[in-house]
C-alpha cells in the first residue's frame, strides 16, 4: 500500500523542527472565553486580539446577539436542508434584502461562506470557452474557484494594470471573460487600484468581480467597499462578500444587477448542493448589515487606529507590507518564520494575540505577522499594543 499521506513529509519534518525550537504551535491557539471583540482569554491569560478580521465588532453588539437568540427561539437551531429545497427561511430573504440595500442592488445570494460565494460564482459563470483573469495573489477561494470550473485561467502581477492589460489583449475578442479582483490584500493589507483596473477590463469586453471580504463595512463612505471608494461601484458586475469579518458572523454573498442573475440558484452547485445558514446566524448578520449602513463614527475610529498602528510600528523600527496605512490590515514582516514563529509566542506571551501566516499563503515566500484592528479597540489598547511590540521585538531581536 501506498501511504497517500506521503505527500505531506516535508510539512510534517518542518512543524517539528519550528516546535523542536521550543516555539508553542502558532496554529492551534485554544480562546478559551471571548470577552468582548478585542479581548480574549488565552492559556489562562487575557489577551488582546488583534487577528480577528473583526473590523467593525460586531460580534458582541446588543441588537445582533439580540436578533440571534431571538430567531433561534423563534426558527430552531438548524435549517437542515439546501437553499433550493427546504432551507430558505424568511430569514434568508431578510438577509438578502439587508444586503441589496446595503449596496444599492437589485440582486443579492446569501451561500454558506465566503469561500463558497467564490468557488459558486467563479465556477458557475465562467465556463469552458471562457476565461477568468486574476490577480496573481488572490485569496484560495479565488484559485480554488478556478479550479471547481472549466475556463482557462490567466493571472497577472499582482496589482500590476499594465500587466492586466496586456494580458487582456492577447485574448481572443470574442471570448467571454471575467476579470476577478480584491478590494483589500489580506496578506499585506494593500488595495487595489481598481477604477483602472476596471476601466481596461472594461475596455477588453470583460466583466468583473471584486472581492470585498475585508473592505466591506470598512472602506468607503457607506463602506460599500474599495469599489465605492474608489468610485466605481457600479462599473463592478459582482461584488463578493463575507459575514465572517466585519458583519461578525459567518455567511457568505454575491450582490449584482445582471438582470439574468437569479438563474444562478439553479446552476449554482456550492449554493444548491449544501445546507443554507442556521436561522440565527442570517438574522445576526441581517441586523449587522443593517446597522453597519450607519457605522460612519466606528469607520472613522478604526481610520485612526489603523493609523496610529501603522505609525507607531514603523517608528519602532518594524518593515511593514505597505508604505502607508491603507486598511485596517497591518502586516509587520519578519525575516524567516523562524524569526516570525519567536515573535508570535512573544507577543502571546505579552497578551497579544496576533496572525502568523507563511508561505503558501503569503506572497513573495513571506512570514509575516498580520495585524487586523477593530473600530472597539481603543486608543489606550493600540498604545498598549504597541508596548507590547517593542517588548516582544527587542526580546526576540526583531528591533533594536
Ligand atoms: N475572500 C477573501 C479575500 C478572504 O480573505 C476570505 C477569508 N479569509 C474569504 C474570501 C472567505 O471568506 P469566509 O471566511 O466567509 O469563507
Amino acid at each position: 500500500m501506498t501511504d497517500l499521506f506521503s505527500k505531506f513529509d516535508p510539512l510534517i519534518q518542518q512543524r517539528e523542527d519550528l516546535l523542536a525550537t521550543g516555539v508553542k504551535d502558532p496554529f492551534s491557539l485554544v480562546m478559551e472565553e471571548v470577552k468582548s471583540p478585542t479581548v480574549a482569554v488565552c492559556n489562562g491569560k487575557e489577551t488582546i486580539l488583534l487577528g480577528t478580521y473583526n473590523y467593525m465588532g460586531m460580534t458582541f453588539d446588543p441588537d445582533v446577539i439580540a436578533a440571534g437568540k431571538d430567531a433561534l427561539d423563534r426558527f430552531g437551531a438548524g435549517t437542515t436542508g439546501s437553499r433550493v429545497l427546504n432551507g430558505t427561511y424568511q430569514g434568508h430573504r431578510d438577509c438578502e434584502e439587508a444586503l441589496k440595500e446595503f449596496y444599492g442592488m437589485d440582486h443579492a445570494m446569501v451561500f454558506s461562506t465566503g469561500y463558497q460565494a467564490n468557488l459558486g460564482i467563479i465556477s458557475t459563470i465562467a465556463g469552458k470557452d471562457d476565461y477568468v483573469i486574476l490577480d496573481i495573489d488572490s485569496h484560495a477561494s479565488i484559485y480554488d474557484g478556478c479550479a471547481l470550473g472549466n475556463a482557462q485561467i490567466v493571472a497577472f502581477r499582482h496589482n500590476d494594470v499594465e500587466a492586466l492589460e496586456k494580458r487582456l489583449k492577447r485574448l481572443p475578442s470574442e471570448a467571454g471573460k471575467l476579470v476577478v479582483l480584491e478590494g483589500v490584500y489580506s496578506m499585506l493589507g494593500d488595495i487595489a487600484p481598481l477604477k483602472e483596473m476596471i476601466r481596461v477590463s472594461k475596455e477588453a469586453g470583460a466583466m468583473v468581480l471584486v472581492d470585498e471580504a475585508h473592505s466591506m463595512g470598512f472602506m468607503g463612505p457607506n463602506g460599500r467597499g474599495v469599489a465605492e471608494d474608489q468610485g466605481v461601484l457600479d462599473d463592478v458586475d459582482f461584488v463578493i462578500g463575507t459575514f465572517s469579518k466585519s458583519v461578525g458572523t459567518v455567511g457568505g454573498f454575491c450582490v449584482s444587477n445582471h438582470p439574468k442573475f437569479e438563474i444562478l440558484r439553479l446552476v449554482c452547485r456550492p449554493y444548491v448542493f449544501t445546507a443554507s445558514l442556521p436561522p440565527s446566524v442570517v438574522a445576526t448578520a441581517a441586523t449587522s448589515i443593517r446597522k453597519l449602513m450607519h457605522g460612519g463614527d466606528k469607520r472613522a475610529h478604526l481610520w485612526e487606529n489603523s493609523k496610529r498602528l501603522h505609525k507607531g510600528l514603523k517608528d519602532l523600527g518594524f518593515t511593514l507590507g505597505t508604505e502607508t496605512p491603507q486598511s485596517a490590515i497591518i502586516a509587520v514582516i519578519m525575516p524567516d518564520l523562524e524569526k516570525g514563529a519567536a515573535m508570535w509566542e512573544a507577543l502571546l506571551s505579552e497578551g497579544l494575540y496576533v496572525n502568523l501566516a507563511r508561505p503558501p499563503a503569503t506572497p513573495a515566500n513571506m512570514t509575516l505577522l498580520r495585524c487586523s484592528l477593530c473600530a472597539e479597540h481603543s486608543a489606550a489598547q493600540v498604545e498598549q499594543i504597541l508596548g507590547m511590540f517593542a517588548a516582544a521585538g527587542r526580546a526576540v531581536g526583531c528591533i533594536s
